[in-house]
């Protein structure tokens, strides 16, 4: 029986290595549902290419355009805001894997998750933004939510050998991003291409600089305390340059079993649609005679305030995460666009959480709404900021 796979976000870096894997996976694995919000020429390009029953983008003139692309192809286009809900809950989807940024993709994963869907997720929004009811609502349906994240799959991978009772930790493990061994004075310094500029993996924009400011790292420690369901007092993050060992879970025995492999996201990918199977791939093989040497070090929570919010945000819990991530990701927006300085962004996101009153409140709607106050907080400390100050120039 064919495994039927929608690709929510399938024109991004995670959406084109999942369509990689999908082709080297052959028989077994068949694409029925591709989503884009703007790329919508590679978009066409995808869906000429593996012909799904749907295909969902975010508005009319996105569709009018993939139409005029189309011509004479007549599968489904769905359209606007619930397209990916409709999309995540068809009949003849079992796999949904999402790479949505930010919160567009919410309703969409808790929609799969009601129906039982096997969840692959790639995108840290579900599990920061809803942990606790995204995981709520898969425990009472029984769907299966697969991490894409290469830590989290690596952790996934490690928890086969013990239950979740017999952790003594979680070892969350990091690149250290660019500025690994800056301090705080170097930072004041960055500009936007140095921080863009991630040494191991090649990303988006926005996971890159979430790379340099910790705030990645941070967002994956909230993260596994829910997909795993410890207590975030037992997880640990571990810098470790070369990227190999992807991360590691300690038991109350004293093992500590780690998963390793070259940083390629295809692996991870793979895991999450083929699990509990493993499959030959595209992952290129590790090769430790050539690499010799692997290095951790205890992260800097002075330099890299993410990392230390993270944990408080962890135990307010509520609508907080929600607030953290949002304000990160208005704050991104603007160092992107050369509105702020790098290190304005985690003041920002601080200013934000302080100003910010915790509701332990979790419904979607109350998140989503915890979320858009996040945004506006941002946009209304930036344009009063900007009022004051000359804008940054590189
Ligand atoms: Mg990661």
């Amino acid at each position: 029986m064919s495994r039927g796979i929608a690709i929510l976000g399938s024109t991004g870096s995670i959406g084109r290595n999942a369509l990689r894997v999908i082709d080297a996976l052959g028989p077994g694995y068949e694409v029925v549902g591709l989503s884009a919000h703007r790329s919508i020429d590679l978009l066409a390009e995808q869906v000429r290419r593996y012909r799904p029953a749907r295909v969902a983008v975010s508005n009319d003139d996105y569709a009018e355009r993939f139409r005029s692309l189309m011509d004479g192809w007549d599968a489904r286009i769905l359209v606007g805001s619930e397209s990916l809900v409709e999309m995540a809950k068809s009949d003849g989807v079992d796999t949904v894997l999402t790479a949505v940024v930010g919160a567009a993709g919410l309703p969409s994963v808790l929609a799969a998750a009601r129906c039982g869907k096997r969840l692959a997720i790639a995108n840290k929004e579900p599990l920061v933004v809803a942990g606790e009811l995204l995981t709520r609502i898969a425990r009472e349906n029984g769907s299966l939510l697969l991490p894409v994240d290469s830590e989290h799959s690596a952790v996934f991978q490690a928890m086969q050998s013990g239950k979740s009772s017999e952790i003594r930790k979680i070892l969350l493990t990091g690149s250290g991003g660019p500025f690994r061994g800056a301090s705080p004075q170097d930072l004041e310094q960055v500009t936007r291409e140095q921080a863009l500029s991630h040494p191991v993996w090649r990303m988006g924009p926005k996971i890159t600089i979430d790379s340099a400011t910790m705030m990645n790292k941070a967002l994956e420690v909230i993260e596994a305390r829910w997909l795993f369901d410890v207590p975030v007092d037992k997880i640990e993050v571990l810098i470790h340059p070369e990227s190999i060992v992807h991360s590691l879970v300690e038991f109350v025995d004293g093992s500590v079993v780690a998963q390793l492999g070259e940083p390629d996201m295809c692996l991870p990918i793979q895991y999450a649609l083929t699990y509990p199977k493993r499959v030959a791939g595209i992952s290129k093989p590790l090769r430790l005679e050539e690499i010799g040497t692997l290095h951790f070090e205890r992260p800097e929570p002075g330099t890299f305030r993410a990392l230390t919010l993270a944990y408080e945000v962890s135990r307010m819990g509520g609508t907080a995460p929600a607030v953290f991530n949002a304000a990160n990701e208005a704050a991104v927006e603007a160092f992107l666009a050369g509105r702020i300085r790098f290190v304005q962004i985690m003041e920002l996101v601080e200013r934000c959480l302080d100003a910010h009153e915790v509701s332990r409140a979790t419904s979607l709607e109350e998140l989503l709404e915890a979320d858009a106050w996040a945004r506006a907080q941002v946009r209304s400390r930036l344009g009063r900021e900007m009022h004051d100050a000359p804008r940054h120039v590189r």
